[in-house]
């Protein structure tokens, strides 16, 4: 009976002990939290990592009027914008005119553990009569990822095709570092070819560059609506 008494005792000993303003304060925080929580999970989108392709000493392809690096970043800052007002979460590999080196750039990626990598480049050819978009994906590795990386890369190139008019130079198999080392679905669209006269033009065009990441986005959009 003592120890009935005792355990009483000190029960009504913690129920009356005066939480200090600061736990209350923590316990209004711990349920806010849940509550941010519960609802971050029920509409978080996506998130992405768009790769800038090359930058600083690491030019790209160019011309004396173009760099690849910068029509590289350009894209990439657009397809972020329309990317976030369509509630998508975004990860750059690089933000600047800066080198980040490949496999860097597959590690930010990875550690991010994001759903999608999208790695931006434009073309170049010794012909100039070169022209056109393709989009890259890794086919080797497991099959859910090279099915999942192909069908990114059939919806972007769709996109960018009916959104831009540029020919198609199709979807194609490629083992390129960003997207063989990542563990996400993974692609790399090659927007244009900077050493065709006529092409290069449209590309140094903003309106252009605009119309282009917003046929990715476009193209991004209908991957995650067909079911992830
Ligand atoms: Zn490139």
């Amino acid at each position: 009976m003592w120890m009935m008494r005792l355990f009483f005792l000190l029960l009504m000993t913690a129920c009356s002990s005066q939480a200090s303003p600061a736990d209350k304060q923590c316990a209004y925080k711990g349920k806010g939290k849940q509550k941010q929580q519960k609802q971050h999970l029920s509409v978080a989108k996506p998130q992405i990592v768009i790769d800038p392709g090359h930058g600083g000493f690491d030019l790209g392809a160019h011309s004396r009027v173009c760099e690849e690096k910068e029509v590289c970043l350009k894209t990439a800052e657009r397809v972020k914008k329309h990317l976030l007002q369509r509630g998508y979460r975004v990860i750059m590999t690089r933000t600047r005119d800066e080198f980040v080196p490949l496999k860097k750039r597959a590690q930010i990626a990875n550690l991010s553990q994001s759903q999608l990598l999208v790695s931006i480049h434009y073309n170049a050819a010794k012909s100039e009569e070169a022209s056109g978009a393709e989009v890259f994906y890794y086919d080797h590795g497991e099959s859910w990822r090279v099915q999942k990386s192909k069908q990114a890369a059939q919806l972007v190139l769709s996109n960018i095709i009916s959104n831009t008019g540029t020919n198609s130079r199709g979807v194609k198999g490629g083992n390129f570092c960003v997207i063989r080392e990542t563990k996400m679905p993974s692609i790399l669209v090659e927007g244009g070819f900077l050493t065709n006269p006529a092409e290069r033009t449209k590309l140094c065009d903003s309106k252009y560059i605009d119309k282009l990441a917003l046929a990715v986005v476009e193209g991004i959009d209908q991957y995650f609506k067909k079911g992830q």
